[in-house]
């Protein structure tokens, strides 16, 4: 029995089709990350998940309960789930502690102080407890809105992009620290983003949506080593077109260079990325740009290569 369930949820806004029968089950405590490419309905989904958006068809249901939509619902939205979104607004003219205290005024007064004290503490805002937010930076309003939305303890808590504005190691950090909160309360999480990399440092379990639909689901080896589409296939790198092999392709990474041999090209263009160097390579039979991992650093612009590929590698595409 799943705790948090999406059952063939669809939402058709005027009469296009930004969501097409999406399923999905969580048992609680659950993280799965959604990816899709913007446009692919991601926000439409957690609007729904949460009760703020009325869906033009399926059902949610949380612990056995159904969750209502606006439509059948007085005040639309649910204590239990928390939807936090890249424009997240914080109550501008009171502090940080404020803030975190505002969902809590209902609650007993030491239960309330102390649940503070640990969202300050655990997200590492206690030195800016004080501060308004507009004092704050932008990774640090993040964390304050996110504290917020912890503070009542929900079930679930649903992100929409919310690290948009922090850099890689701000991003990091938070999604660790994050990470660690959330296992500790049994949340249940769905973060959607088009950004693999940051999905993959906050779980293992992904979704891939693709024009509204799930194109594929599993954990994130099986979607590098076997993705069914180049969409999929994309997400983790470039992909090479093998001439010839009609719907094969290679990444960067499964293709070696060698002295003799194999498809033979010339090197155009170089990146010195910071743990290879990537090659783009003209092949000769073709014409065509490959993108080539270098680990060694060894070849310049306009050596002549010959590329090997490993054929276990190979990836059979659909479009
Ligand atoms: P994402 O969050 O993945 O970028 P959205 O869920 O925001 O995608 O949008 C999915 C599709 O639905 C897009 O094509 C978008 O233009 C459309 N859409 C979103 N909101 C509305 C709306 N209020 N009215 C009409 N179309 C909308
Ligand atoms: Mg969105």
């Amino acid at each position: 029995m799943p705790y948090f369930s999406l059952r063939s949820v669809s939402k058709t806004y005027d009469t296009q089709p930004s969501l097409q029968e999406f399923s999905l089950n969580l048992a609680k405590g659950e993280f799965v990350s959604i990816i899709g490419e913007s446009g692919s309905g991601k926000s439409t989904l957690l609007r729904i998940a949460a009760g703020l958006l009325t869906q033009t068809s399926g059902e949610v249901w949380l612990g056995g309960k159904k969750i209502e939509s606006p439509a059948e619902k007085l005040v639309p939205g649910y204590d239990e789930i928390k939807l936090i979104h890249q424009d997240y607004q914080l109550f501008p003219n009171i502090s940080v502690e404020e803030n975190i205290t505002r969902p809590l005024l209902n609650y007993d007064e030491s239960y309330r102080k102390q649940r503070v004290r640990h969202l300050l503490d655990r997200l590492g805002l206690e030195p800016y407890k004080e501060r308004l937010p507009k004092q704050l930076s932008g990774g640090q309003q993040q964390k304050v809105a996110i504290a917020q939305a912890l503070a009542v303890e929900p079930e679930v808590l649903l992100l929409d992009e919310p690290f948009s504005h922090l850099d890689a190691i701000q991003k990091r950090k938070l999604i660790y620290e994050l990470k660690e909160l959330l296992q500790e309360m049994e949340t249940t999480v769905i973060f959607v983003t088009h950004d693999l990399d940051d999905a993959l440092w906050l779980t293992d379990s992904l979704v891939v949506l693709q024009k509204g639909k799930v194109s594929q689901k599993g954990n994130s080896k099986d979607l590098c080593e076997q993705p069914k589409s180049k969409y999929v296939a994309r997400l983790f790198s470039a992909i090479n077109e093998i001439p010839h092999r009609p719907s094969n392709y290679i990444r960067p990474a499964d293709v070696r260079i060698r002295s003799r041999g194999g498809l033979v090209g010339h090197v155009v263009e170089q990146r010195f990325l910071v743990h290879y160097t990537t090659l783009i390579v003209r092949l000769r039979e073709g014409g065509a740009l490959w993108e080539v991992d270098d680990p060694r650093r060894s070849y310049q612009l306009g050596d002549r290569v010959y590329l090997h590929l490993d054929e276990e590698k190979v990836l059979v595409l659909k479009s």
